[in-house]
């Protein structure tokens, strides 16, 4: 990797110094052609991991193309599983925020759209695969469809909630991304995300391998197609950067069946529970994060010293009789 390809600054925290080679590359599958090769940075302020420069948009396609999630055969109980999870994220938006209007980033094909509807919530959605967006119209919703968000016709203030379950880490400027979040939600208003915590282990892999092919692909598996990695504190401290103050992580944020996960999976899931309910630190593969934006952020321009922002100011919120069983496996 030639510096001058460094980039100039993290896109996860917005820090323009301390960025160094990651000293692997992400393998990019592509549809009918060979997979491209990406490289990736670390952060020396948040610690984060970044691809840079992010591919064309083409390449992003031919890339959507050669991967299939789907399964047929668990598509039933996928689906439970996703509404499980759905169902989660309103139980807890109650505990925070009463129904208004919530937008749905990466809207998908509209299911969780109908559920925050049958919750009282005035559902918006933004999806930019237009096959998915137009199926999420056809049932009665309005969709906003294109690739920059940052760039949608949305008003700030304009929304209670917004929810954006396991696409953070697809983003291609991921803190400009949680600024548009803080902008467009009311004051006090409530971001949840899900998101794949991987950090950790991608720390592993390149602690117990030497750069080259083999640690690209063992990497490259982890990754799947995401763009970015951030750890959990750094990330609460990103989000307090860009106006949200309260902000609570969940644990067992599941998409698929239990059974149905691989061994490997369900052993960091386990593992890390127990962890977790010892020690607090989460390395859980996949958690709920619900942050409420801040009633006292009103810069805009604001821009955070990431250094700056440091600990938790505040507890989580309480919500006696409906807070989830976040310790149970779901
Ligand atoms: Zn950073």
């Amino acid at each position: 990797m030639s510096e001058k390809f460094t980039p100039t600054r993290c896109s996860l925290c917005d820090t323009g110094d301390r960025i160094v080679s990651a000293r692997f590359r992400q393998v990019y599958s592509q549809k009918d052609s060979k997979p491209v090769l990406l490289d990736w940075w670390e952060c020396g302020a948040c610690g984060g991991l970044f691809v840079h420069p992010i591919p064309p948009i083409e390449v992003v396609n031919r890339h959507l193309a050669s991967v299939d999630y789907n399964d047929e055969s668990f598509v039933s109980d996928i689906a439970k599983a996703k509404e499980q999870l759905q169902r989660r994220i309103l139980k807890g938006l109650s505990c925070w925020t009463r129904p208004g209007e919530l937008l749905d980033f990466g809207c998908n094909f509209g299911q969780f759209l109908v559920l925050a509807r049958e919750a009282g919530w005035e559902p918006y959605g933004f999806e930019p695969y237009l096959p998915a967006a137009e199926a999420a119209r056809s049932r009665g919703f309005k969709v906003w469809s294109q690739w920059s968000f940052e760039e949608s016709d949305f008003v700030e203030g304009s929304f209670s909630a917004i929810a954006a379950v396991d696409v953070l880490s697809l983003v291609w400027d991921p803190i400009k991304t949680l600024r548009t979040f803080s902008q467009l939600l009311k004051p006090g208003g409530m971001l949840v995300m899900r998101l794949t915590n991987k950090r950790f282990v991608l720390e592993i892999v390149r602690a117990i391998s030497r750069p080259g092919p083999a640690r690209d692909h063992s990497v490259s598996n982890i990754l799947l197609g995401q763009f970015h990695s951030i750890g959990i504190e750094s990330l609460k401290r990103v989000l307090r950067g860009v106006g949200f103050d309260r902000i609570n992580v969940q644990t067992n944020a599941l998409t698929a069946p239990w059974h149905h996960l691989r061994w490997q999976t369900r052993l960091a899931y386990a593992g890390s529970e127990v962890l977790y309910r010892l020690s607090r630190i989460n390395l859980s593969p996949g958690v709920l994060l619900f942050a409420q934006r801040s009633r006292q952020f009103t810069s805009q321009e604001h821009v955070a010293d990431f250094q700056q922002v440091q600990g938790d100011r505040r507890f989580p919120p309480i919500c006696r009789g409906q807070t989830p069983k976040i310790q149970d496996f779901t």
